[in-house]
């Protein structure tokens, strides 16, 4: 029953690449160019986690400098404030 292949003996076996990532068999338009291990769908969903993860890792990056551009901005502001005062009370 998996005779409904069209005359195409060449795109069988030879037009196939298994993929790295999944270990199916496909075609090598389900292929890219350039990670040629990985299919179509799986380079898709990697890519679209990496997007996630990259997004998340600004957010966190962002956020920790946040802090940390804060916190230096306050001890700026300390340090400037102080000198106008002439000194200590
Ligand atoms: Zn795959």
């Amino acid at each position: 029953m998996m005779q409904g292949h069209h005359t195409a003996a060449s795109t069988c076996a030879a037009g196939h690449r298994q993929c790295s990532r999944c270990g199916k068999s496909k075609p090598l338009t389900a292929f890219y160019r350039n990670p040629a291990t990985i299919c179509k769908g799986c380079h898709n969903r990697a890519s679209r986690l990496t997007n996630q993860i990259r997004r998340a890792a600004i957010a966190h990056l962002i956020a920790t400098h946040q802090a940390e551009y804060r916190a230096r901005l306050d001890a700026e502001r300390v340090a400037r404030a102080t000198p106008e005062a002439g000194g200590e009370r």
